[in-house]
């Protein structure tokens, strides 16, 4: 599956979080160190950042690592809200940019990070493709961000089999559910991580627990269960 990361915090560059760090997102699109489904994210990549209120983005359905373009560029792209992705395109899901994560509704930026059997989910105009993570993100956009926690339950209660870790952002908070696959998070002196897997060997990582809603807002992290059946 695939590998997620958000920044909430002082403005950084796109490359200190996922280019630069020993096991970083650029790593995991090749090497990942706790994937549990799938052996590479090698069918694209994407990452957004919020400038200002207004949320930007760069997709691809390339492999990371052969994109030089964006290894010279994303020094020089610095925000204090980011959320970046590389992709394992499930069986049967479209190889498309427009399929890589963040999704968005111009509010949030939006990765998935799991699977969801499309047809629990409803069709939707809104959707950026037909791959089961740009519907789930369209009915996530639609019920609000508010409602994340039980749009997951709700989802899941349709669909036992997903696994449905989410990150969001817009840009003054940071948003993930853990159902079905892993997250960690780091508090730094400027800001917090959240990612599906420690992208360094620092100690102060935290795994969260699975069947969980994570909020951070500033510094502060908010952990909060989520009840399945
Ligand atoms: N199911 C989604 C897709 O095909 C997400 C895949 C993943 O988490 N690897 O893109």
């Amino acid at each position: 599956m695939c590998r997620h990361l958000g920044w909430l915090g002082k403005p950084v560059s796109v490359a200190s979080l996922v280019l630069e760090p020993p096991n970083g997102l650029l790593v995991q699109s090749y090497s990942p160190r706790r994937q549990k489904h799938g052996l590479m994210n090698a069918d694209g990549w994407g990452v957004g950042f919020f400038d200002g209120p207004i949320p930007r983005r760069w997709r691809s359905a390339a492999p990371l690592w052969g994109d030089a373009s964006f290894a010279s560029v994303a020094p020089m792209l610095r925000s204090g809200s980011i959320v970046a992705a590389v992709r394992s395109a499930s069986v049967g899901m479209p190889i498309e940019a427009t399929a890589s994560a963040p999704f968005t509704d111009g509010h949030w930026l939006l990765s998935h990070n799991g699977l969801v059997d499309r047809a629990v989910l409803p069709l939707s105009a809104k959707a950026e493709s037909t791959c089961d993570s740009a519907l789930l993100a369209a009915l996530i956009f639609d019920r609000g961000l508010d409602a994340l926690g039980d749009t997951v339950v709700e989802v899941a209660a349709a669909d036992p089999n997903a696994r449905l870790n989410i990150l969001a952002a817009n840009s003054s908070r940071l948003l993930a559910t853990t159902w079905g696959d892993t997250l960690s998070a780091l508090r730094c002196d400027d800001g917090v991580v959240l990612a599906s897997e420690p992208y360094d060997d620092n100690p102060d990582w935290q795994e969260i627990p699975d069947r969980h809603l994570i909020s951070v807002i500033g510094r502060d992290i908010e952990l909060i269960p989520l009840k399945g059946s």
